[in-house]
C-alpha cells in the first residue's frame, strides 16, 4: 500500500496517510500524438496530482527521445549522423550511441533481418504519397544497406559510416526503447501499476487492480477488431504489422517493414507480436521476425529465453510459440 515517495515523509505523516481515506487515489490516463504515433499512459496513483504529473513526465520523455532520434527532423542527433558520418566520425550522446550499439547486436542475433541501415533504401519510399523507388534505384542503393557499414568507437562515442549512401533509422526499436525509459521514470516516481504504449509497443508494470492487464492483438485487416487478448503483468509486448504504414499498387502491398536483403516489403506475414521483459527487445524482435518469416522467426523465438510470439500469416492463421501453448501460468490467448 505504502508507495515510495520522492521525498520521505516523517513517520507521523506516513501513519496519517495509511489511515487517510483514499478519496484521491484513482486510475488516470491520457493520450497524445508523439513520434508519429499514439502514445497512451494509464496508471494508478494515490494522489491524483502526482499521478497526472507522472503522466506528463512520460509525454515529455517521449518528446525528448523524438528530438534525439527522429530521422525526419534535421536538428536531431540522428539526422546529423546521416548527414556527416560518411565523411567523418560523428560524436553523439552516450544514449544514442548505446541504442545504435544495441541495434547492431540485434542485427547479429537475427542474421541481418534487423538492420537500421535499411533506411539507405527505405528513405526512397513515401507511404503517404504512395511513392516507391524503381527497381534500378533499389539496386543502386542496396549495397549501402548493411549494418556492418556502421562503425562505432565506444571510447570516443562516435559513429562512422564505412561508405557513401548509408542512412540509419531507429524506427524499428526507438518506440520500444522510449516505452522502457518511460516505465523507468514511472517506477522512480513510485508508480507500481501502469501501462505505457507507443503505437504497437506497450509495457505494463504490475497488474491492473489485482487482475492482469489485457492487451489485444489487432486484426491486421480490421482496425477495430482484435484476434486475441493476452493477459499480462510486468511484461512488454510489441506488434509489427503490414497495416501501419502502407499503400497498394498493382496488387502489391508496400509497407514500412523492409527486408534488408531485397529492399522490399516481406509479404509472407500480416503481423508479428512479441512478448518479453522489455520493450527495446520486443520492438526489435517484432520487426526482425516479420522479416525472417514464420519458420526462421519462430525458431529464433524458441531459442530465446522468456520470449514468446504470436504470428499471423498471410492467410490470417495464428501461430503461437510453445510457451504460450503450454505453460499454465504464461499469458494465454483468449479468443474474444
Ligand atoms: P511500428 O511500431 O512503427 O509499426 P515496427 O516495430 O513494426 O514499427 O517497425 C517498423 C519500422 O522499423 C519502420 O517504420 C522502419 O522505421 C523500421 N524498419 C523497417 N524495416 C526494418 C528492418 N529490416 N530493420 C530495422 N528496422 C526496420
Ligand atoms: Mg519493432
Amino acid at each position: 500500500m505504502l508507495r515510495l515517495l520522492p521525498r520521505v515523509p516523517p513517520a507521523a505523516a506516513v501513519i496519517a496517510m495509511l489511515f487517510a481515506p483514499s478519496a484521491h487515489a484513482q486510475w488516470l490516463s491520457d493520450e497524445d500524438a508523439i513520434m508519429g504515433t499514439a502514445v497512451r499512459v494509464e496508471l494508478w496513483h494515490e494522489d491524483a496530482d502526482a499521478g497526472r504529473a507522472a503522466i506528463a513526465a512520460v509525454m515529455d520523455e517521449m518528446r525528448r527521445i523524438d528530438r534525439l532520434m527522429s530521422p525526419f527532423k534535421p536538428e536531431t542527433e540522428l539526422s546529423r549522423i546521416n548527414r556527416e558520418a560518411a565523411r567523418k566520425p560523428v560524436a553523439v550522446s552516450r544514449e544514442l550511441f548505446d541504442l545504435i550499439a544495441r541495434s547492431l547486436e540485434f542485427s547479429t542475433l537475427t542474421d541481418g533481418a534487423f538492420d537500421i541501415t535499411f533506411s539507405s533504401v527505405g528513405y526512397l519510399y513515401d507511404y503517404r504519397r504512395a511513392r516507391k523507388p524503381t527497381e534500378a534505384q533499389i539496386q543502386r542503393m542496396l549495397p549501402a544497406v548493411n549494418y556492418r557499414h556502421v562503425r562505432l568507437d565506444p571510447a570516443k562515442s562516435t559513429v562512422r559510416f564505412a561508405r557513401d549512401g548509408v542512412r540509419i533509422d531507429l524506427g524499428g526499436i526507438a518506440k520500444g526503447y522510449a516505452v522502457d525509459t518511460s516505465i523507468a521514470i514511472l517506477k522512480q516516481r513510485g508508480v507500481r501499476q501502469a501501462l505505457v504504449s507507443a503505437g504497437g509497443d506497450s509495457r505494463v508494470v504490475g497488474d491492473r487492480g489485482g487482475r492482469p492487464w489485457h492487451v489485444g492483438i489487432r486484426d491486421p485487416r480490421h482496425a477495430d477488431a482484435s484476434v486475441a487478448v493476452l493477459p499480462l503483468s510486468d511484461a512488454a509486448i510489441s506488434t509489427s504489422g503490414d497495416y501501419e504504414r502502407y499503400f497498394e499498387a498493382d496488387g502489391v502491398r508496400y509497407h514500412h517493414i523492409l527486408n534488408p536483403k531485397t529492399g522490399r516489403s516481406p509479404s509472407a506475414l500480416r503481423s508479428v507480436t512479441i512478448i518479453g521483459d522489455d520493450g527495446t527487445t520486443t520492438d526489435a524482435l517484432s520487426t526482425s521476425v516479420f522479416v525472417m518469416g514464420l519458420d526462421a522467426g519462430m525458431k529464433l523465438v524458441e531459442s530465446l529465453p522468456d520470449i514468446e510470439a504470436v504470428i499471423i500469416d498471410a492467410s490470417g492463421k495464428l501461430h503461437y510459440s510453445s510457451g504460450l501453448q503450454r505453460a499454465p501460468d504464461a499469458p494465454r490467448p483468449n479468443m474474444p
